[in-house]
């Protein structure tokens, strides 16, 4: 089976290599000449954990390739894959879908013989309709049939993630593109990974209800860690004591600076829109979302406590940027809120993340980049860990205390323990734990 995947990056680059990694054919395409001539060389343009072996292995056994030439990649492919960005479109919050109905066209210009286009990108109901639509209006003697197979992989954990999914969601009109999208993903089917075939809209909800029901899992824990603080509770021993229950389950209670990244942002904000356009709000969502937006900025409050009440003329060492771990993702990262509210009341913001600095100099101004947690606490006020790298979670707090001007630690991820810190001569504060234990 021969595979091109339009767009290579977090999505279609690992989709890609995967599908390489199953058997398949697979040619990436980019318009980015500089990503597709970098990748050719054998540089990855994202940093994902296992990617650049998997790409190297596959591109050395012939089965991956890469090109900006659309035209040919969509001319010789049984199947192909769109997999390009959907962001928040600017003013009004729907997803933009001008990448994708520009691809589009493209492709309807050179398919070539039977083809299935897949949509991988996150893409609101109705999405495949005008796809299909746009094929058709373009190339009215093109053979295909028009796929959706949204994406549930996370970044940093790409690859697992993509070759052990919990499911995998195909919505198809025909019996031809299913046989096509099972002969895909035959690997992962033998593998035991339910397959869940679906109407072309239903699979295109499924990813955005599911987006918003962890992003309501996320906010609800954070709301509840507010709570403790306020009564004395401690956060992480309710949300043990609930996610027990099998009916709640334990994933994504985590209390936190509030969610981020490339997708539960710009995906709750598009549902929402999408139910008002169709006069079925989802009122949940609308509160997730404006909960989410004022936590993340809130968090300065924290630091701003904990240095006395008042950050002006403070350096506030940052450790960790990037949205979550093991990725170098800096979008909708609460990194950007909570520096930004920090700057706003005067603090000195100086920052380190092991792969987030490069995009973060992009978005941030006026942040001192370091070396090392070590450096930028260097005279410091206070040490905020804002996302939770294994680099940060064992710190040689003897050694932070003897640079540091004060020692106070805010550690918006709950990574240590306040007895831990106390014996170090910190002050500690964190996220939906008591004051006192
Ligand atoms: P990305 O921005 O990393 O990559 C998109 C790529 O598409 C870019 O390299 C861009 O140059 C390329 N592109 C744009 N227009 C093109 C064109 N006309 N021809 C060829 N290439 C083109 O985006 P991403 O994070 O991989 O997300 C892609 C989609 O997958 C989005 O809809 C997103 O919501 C969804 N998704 C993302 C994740 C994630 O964790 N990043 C997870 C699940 C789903």
């Amino acid at each position: 089976m021969i595979i091109s995947v339009i767009g290579s990056g977090y999505v279609g680059l690992v989709s890609g290599a995967c599908f390489a990694d199953f058997g398949h054919e697979v040619i990436c395409v980019d318009k980015a000449a500089e990503k597709i001539e970098g990748l050719k060389r054998g540089q990855i343009p994202i940093f994902e954990p296992g990617l650049d072996e998997l790409v190297k292995r596959n591109c050395d056994e012939g089965r991956l390739t890469f090109t900006t030439d659309l035209p040919s990649a969509v001319q010789k492919a049984d199947v192909v894959f769109i997999a390009v960005g959907t962001p928040s479109r600017r003013g009004d919050g729907h997803a933009d879908l001008s990448f994708v109905y520009d691809v589009s066209r493209e492709i309807a210009a050179s398919l070539d013989g039977f083809t299935v286009v897949v949509t991988k990108s996150t893409v609101p109901v109705g999405t495949g309709d005008e796809v299909e639509r746009i094929i058709r209006e373009t190339n009215p003697s093109a053979e295909f049939d028009v796929v959706s197979n949204p994406e549930f992989l996370r970044e940093g954990a790409a690859i697992d993630d993509f070759k052990r999914p919990d499911r995998i969601v195909v919505g198809v009109t025909g019996e031809r593109a299913r046989e096509v999208m099972t002969e895909v993903y035959r690997p992962l089917y033998l593998n035991q990974s339910p397959i869940l075939f679906t109407s072309r809209r239903s699979s295109e909800l499924i990813k955005y209800a599911a987006n918003a029901f962890l992003a309501m899992k996320i906010t609800f824990i954070n709301e509840i860690a507010d709570l403790s603080e306020a009564v004395g509770a401690d956060v992480q021993d309710v949300a043990r004591g609930i996610g027990l229950d099998n009916r709640i389950g334990s994933k994504f209670l985590h209390a936190g600076p509030g969610y981020g990244g490339s997708c539960f942002p710009k995906d709750t904000l598009a549902l929402v829109k999408t139910a008002q356009d169709n006069s079925s709000p989802v009122r949940l969502i609308e509160t997730t979302c404006s909960i989410n937006d004022q936590r993340k900025r809130s968090m300065s409050r924290k630091v701003q406590e904990a240095v006395g009440g008042n950050v002006r003329g403070k350096k506030i060492a940052i450790l960790g940027l990037t949205f979550k771990p093991n990725t170098d993702d800096m979008r909708d990262s609460p990194a950007l809120s909570i520096v930004q509210a920090l700057q706003d009341k005067g603090a000195a913001i100086h920052a380190y993340d092991p792969e987030g600095m490069e995009s973060a100099a992009e978005l941030m101004n006026n942040v001192t980049f370091g070396t090392d947690a070590y450096e930028i606490a260097q005279d410091a006020d206070a040490l905020v860990i804002v996302t939770e790298w294994n680099a940060f979670r064992a710190l040689d707090f003897t050694r932070l205390k003897s640079l540091m001007k004060t020692p106070v630690l805010v550690d918006l991820r709950n990574i240590y323990g306040r007895d831990e810190l106390e014996r170090h001569g910190f002050s500690y504060f964190c996220v939906g734990r008591p004051a006192q234990e």
